[in-house]
């Protein structure tokens, strides 16, 4: 069959998969609502996989969510081709909200019922994680028999002693267990839930686990640098809803790189603000010695250090993004940013010496009391940044995206703004830059907004996502309207102060 065939070349191409004895250990799905391509992406996948599996009571298989010839099969593992109806449970870990629309589907090609409380003894439990349903699970929660919410390694310790003591007993006694679980939100026994998380990173190394060329930071060494952040943009789901700041010892990061290095020759250093780790120069020097060429994503405009550039150019690094977040010093200082258009330029000039060729801007739209001066002056810094990018050759360009009032930050009681405003402003932008050298890259405003509902959303949203008939704006709009509901619903209210949110649920 071309599916068995797909998955065994997978298989093959692949470097650290664990196909262990059926024999033995409690069967778990670790499950990625997307495309093998975007999950082996992602870090939280190699880290569930490899706590699961470093357990000799457990055993776990990956299972991902290909849209071309793999789905007509449903949902198999890479490992030994099974179905997701051969395990004992299925963990999901979801960082996105547009992957809540992958789940109906592939539930159902694993010819299991979407809904929780239509199934029974006879499917797999289905239990959630990752931060997106950390941030606010509502809108799927009636998929799920349980949430994690935090991180995975603070939960699974007390969540797989649950399910291999209650592996015989009926679906409600397991999920009463469940839901005694600290962290794990039960949405059919419905309780505040308190996010779990680790004191001590160094206990649980995170990094690739499985190398495969078929991903986009494939040809590199992924490890975790650090988790949660010691700033507080009010716009910030790190900030709100993953701290505090914790990062791995130089020892413990440079030991993980050591033992990687026969795999790969470049390091891709990952945290929401890695350069912020108290010893980043030396941990740079550090690869480099071990032979490796390095890759990082973002730095803070200010302060930036001379040293750490200087590092990241020696180690081969060519781009870099920095985010100005807003067009003025008031609107960032609104957001919690505080620095300048100067620091920003400055910034500019360090990469740029630093010999870094290519630098990407990031900023919003749509933030709360924006108005259009604030994206012109957006336009007019990026033309200053493109003029000091020019006396070192760097090749600049611009990322924008709408501004979405995430769940758990101070700016949740906001409206976002209307899809056609953020069009407008994004327009405004590009025709300021038009033909300046700068290249524009543009969120979709109105995936946007599905995603603004989706996070900001409640168990009203489950029905629109079930019966979705198509993942496409239409449908989105066709099934929003079917159930009688309006993305506005959820995107452009405005919550008074004292008012519950859908999300008050989760505790922080
Ligand atoms: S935007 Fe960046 S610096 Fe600000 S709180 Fe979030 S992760 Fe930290």
């Amino acid at each position: 069959m071309v599916w068995d065939r797909a998955l065994k070349d997978r298989l093959a191409a692949e470097t650290g998969a664990r196909v262990r004895d059926w024999g033995g250990g409690l069967p778990l799905a670790v499950v990625y609502a997307n495309s093998y391509r975007v999950a082996m992406s992602n870090l939280g996948v190699h880290a569930l996989y490899k706590w699961l599996n470093d357990r000799e009571n457990l055993l776990a298989e990956r299972v991902f969510w290909d849209t071309d010839r793999l789905s007509t099969s449903g949902a198999l593992s890479v490992e030994s081709r099974r179905p997701l109806t051969d395990f004992s449970a299925l963990l999901f870990s979801i960082s996105w909200e547009l992957d809540f629309l992958n789940l109906p589907p592939m539930l159902r090609a694993a010819g299991m019922p979407v809904y929780s409380k239509d199934r029974d003894e006879s499917q797999p439990l289905v239990i959630g994680g990752g931060a997106a349903l950390t941030a606010n699970p509502l809108p799927v929660a009636p998929f799920f028999d349980a949430v994690c919410i935090g991180e995975a390694e603070a939960i699974l310790p007390q969540l797989c002693q649950a399910l291999e003591q209650t592996v015989s007993l009926s679906r409600q006694e397991q999920l009463e267990r469940l839901a005694a679980v600290p962290g794990v939100f039960v949405p059919s026994i419905p309780a505040e839930v308190k996010r779990r998380y680790v004191q001590d990173l160094d206990l649980f190394p995170v990094g690739t686990q499985v190398f495969t060329g078929d991903t986009e930071f494939g040809d590199m060494f992924m490890m975790e640098v650090q988790r949660g952040c010691r700033f507080s943009c009010r716009f910030c789901l790190v900030a709100a809803a993953f701290c505090p700041f914790r990062w791995r010892s130089l020892d413990s990061l440079l030991d993980q790189a050591a033992g990687a290095r026969k795999y790969r020759g470049r390091v891709a250093l990952v945290g929401p603000v890695a350069a912020e780790h108290p010893r980043f120069a030396d941990l740079l020097r550090g690869l480099r010695e071990l032979g490796y060429g390095l890759s990082a994503g973002s730095m803070r405009v200010k302060p930036i250090s001379d040293e750490i550039l200087d590092e990241l150019a020696k180690g081969g690094v060519k781009s870099l993004t920095v985010a100005p977040e807003a067009g003025t010093p008031e609107l960032r200082r609104a957001i919690g940013k505080g620095f300048s258009d100067d620091d920003v330029i400055a910034a500019v000039g360090k990469i740029g010496r630093a010999g870094i060729r290519q630098l990407t801007l990031y900023s919003m739209v749509g933030l709360p009391g924006e108005t259009d001066a604030d994206v012109r002056a957006l336009a007019a810094l990026a033309l200053r940044c493109k003029a000091e990018a020019d006396r070192y050759a760097v090749v600049l360009s611009l990322n924008v995206s709408a501004f979405v009032p995430k769940p758990h930050t101070p700016f949740e009681r906001l409206p976002m703004a209307d899809s056609p405003d953020i069009d407008r402003r994004f327009d405004l932008l590009e025709r300021a830059l038009q033909g300046c050298g700068v290249k524009v890259k543009a969120d979709n405003a109105a995936w946007a907004q599905v995603q603004a509902a989706l996070s900001r959303g409640d168990e009203k949203l489950a029905p629109v996502i079930e019966k979705l008939d198509k993942i496409s704006l239409a449908g989105w709009r066709r099934s929003l309207k079917a159930a009688g509901l309006s993305a506005a619903d959820f995107t452009a209210r405005r919550y008074a102060p004292g008012e519950t949110l859908a999300w008050d649920v989760i505790k922080m």
